[in-house]
């Protein structure tokens, strides 16, 4: 093994290690997207109504919610209509992530600041997520590095799942039978 695959393959084993980032496309009373991020044992959960942005002049209003489990990051399906988050789900993206500084990511998510590197089927290189003043109220923000680019908008490209391909109203078409 030549010195630089050596570095590529630690490269990979930290990301294998590194806890699950996962965005779900939440077709409920309004289309908004889930971002979960594996920190402390569960998912730590924000509604992003607009969506992730690459690019960093951008900043997107992240509602922090509940926790849920971490194998809830897996779940594509759909969620009857008269229970909690009644709608269609879908995996938009999934990967991993970690910290992006030398901080543990629960005194990040203590503290209301979170610099955080991901590694997605969709969105790769570092995020911030921002406390504001309000009471759950977070924005996401693309930092810059070589994943920043202000031409790519993910969210109206590369609208369908990232497990299983499959549109919102396929997963919905499956459901209904
Ligand atoms: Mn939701």
């Amino acid at each position: 093994m030549t010195a630089g695959s050596l570095k590529e393959y630690r490269k990979k084993r930290d990301f294998s290690k590194a806890p699950r980032y996962v965005i779900q496309k939440h077709d409920a009373s309004h289309l908004h997207y889930d971002l979960r991020l594996q920190i402390g044992g569960v998912l730590k959960s924000w509604a992003v109504p607009k969506g992730p942005s690459c690019n960093p002049r951008q900043r997107r209003l992240a509602v922090e919610t509940e926790d849920h489990p971490v194998s809830y990051a897996d779940f594509e399906g759909v969620i009857p209509q008269d229970a909690y988050g009644g709608g269609t789900v879908m995996v938009w993206d999934t990967g991993t992530f970690k910290s992006a500084n030398d901080e543990s990511l629960s005194k990040q998510y203590d503290d209301g600041k979170l610099e955080i590197d991901i590694r997605g089927k969709k969105l790769r290189g570092k995020y911030v997520l921002v406390k504001t003043r309000g009471k759950s109220d977070w924005l996401l923000i693309k930092m810059k590095d070589r994943y920043a680019d202000a031409r790519r908008n993910p969210v109206s490209t590369e609208p369908d799942s990232a497990r299983s391909g499959k549109s919102l109203e396929a997963i919905a078409g499956e459901a209904s039978g």
